[in-house]
């Protein structure tokens, strides 16, 4: 089982590791087979946050008696002090833990996020406190934007980096991951697998571990991916020259403004279920599924042509893709 020092943590975790946002769409019943599944292939570090919905509650409800199995990680979106301090007490009774191995503050997005944690009765104090309380282990920083991660972990506050970074979002190679290296952080990677673009599961994984990188928290919803992502881990060979065409050639295909699935462009003003929406139009243009997309996107309970434009959902979209220019193509290939 390849395992690898989270920096200065010091925790050894599996270089696949489990991303815990999938499990909001899975059942209860689900959701304990995937987390069975993952603990009983070794997978020790589960990765979650509070702005996943009932994630934290299934993890609790299923894990909370196999603690000395896996490390923990979660993550709020809080920007202040106060409201900081009760998402760690939140999180733990959610989880029905007395523990936290790391605590992240999730996804800075702008400056002003960035200056609010760090201000006086920001969130890093929260954290610093819940850390001298033996409440939380380490404290970890995640966000989409390079630049503001660079400088977040340059306040010498952070333990651990998680950013996206897979054949498609190579940026973080450049500067952020030496730089972490560097700081003994430990580089979590999100989205190895580009919200799920990329097809070439296996190689993909194995590219991303032949990085100088952590740990990759693939999200996973199923026991089969559980086993396949497994399957990267143990059977771990560089890829050959053919094997890395291959993913080129797919990289090239997606292009690099897509929808990662991360949500949290939700909810819509008309509840249209925007992630959900460009991945039928997806499979109806990249896939070839032209009879089957059409009858299952009929199903959904608001259609991309119900848009009122408001704007909301992108000024929450880490990727600022123009959801509303996209909903339009939407509508005119899958409404005709
Ligand atoms: S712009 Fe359209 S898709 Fe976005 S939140 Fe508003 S109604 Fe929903
Ligand atoms: S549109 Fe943006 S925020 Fe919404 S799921 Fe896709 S990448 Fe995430």
């Amino acid at each position: 089982m390849l395992k690898r020092r989270l920096g200065r943590t010091d925790l050894s975790v599996t270089a696949i590791s489990f991303g815990g946002l999938p499990l909001q769409r899975c059942t209860m019943e689900e959701a304990s087979s995937v987390l069975d599944a993952v603990l009983q292939k070794g997978i020790n570090f589960i990765d979650t946050a509070r702005a996943y919905t009932d994630s934290e509650e299934k993890i609790g409800r299923y894990l909370a008696n196999r603690r000395s199995e896996f490390y923990l990680a979660t993550k709020s979106m809080a920007r202040d002090k106060v409201s900081m301090a009760k998402d760690i007490d939140l999180s733990l009774a959610t989880l029905k833990m007395d523990y936290i191995d790391l605590y992240q503050i999730h996804n800075i997005k702008t400056r002003e996020d960035l200056d609010a944690v760090l201000a006086p009765d920001g969130a890093l104090e929260a954290l610093i406190e819940a850390k001298a309380q033996h409440k939380i282990g380490h404290i970890g920083v995640t966000g989409h934007s390079v630049p503001l991660l660079i400088e977040a972990i340059q306040t010498g506050h952070f333990s651990t980096v998680q950013v996206p970074f897979n054949f498609i979002e190579q940026d973080p190679l450049k500067e952020l991951f030496p730089l972490a290296k560097k700081l003994d952080l430990g580089i979590i990677v999100m989205k190895p697998l580009g919200g799920g673009q990329i097809t070439h599961t296996d190689l993909a994984l194995k590219w991303i571990l032949s990085h100088d990188i952590t740990a990759a928290i693939p999200g996973m919803d199923s026991v089969e991916q559980v086993q396949e992502n497994f399957a990267a881990l143990t059977d771990y060979q560089p890829l050959t020259p053919v094997e890395v065409a291959l993913l080129s050639k797919e990289a090239k295909e997606i292009g690099p403004n897509f929808c990662r699935r991360c949500g949290y462009c939700m909810p819509c003003t008309v509840n249209i279920d925007i992630p959900q929406t460009f991945i039928f139009h997806l499979q109806y243009t990249r896939y070839g599924l032209k009879e089957a997309i059409p009858e299952r996107y009929a199903n959904l309970p608001a259609k991309a042509s119900e848009c009122i434009e408001c704007g909301i959902c992108e000024t929450r979209c880490p990727y600022d893709l123009p959801i509303r220019e996209r909903l339009k193509q939407v509508a005119a290939d899958l409404e005709k």
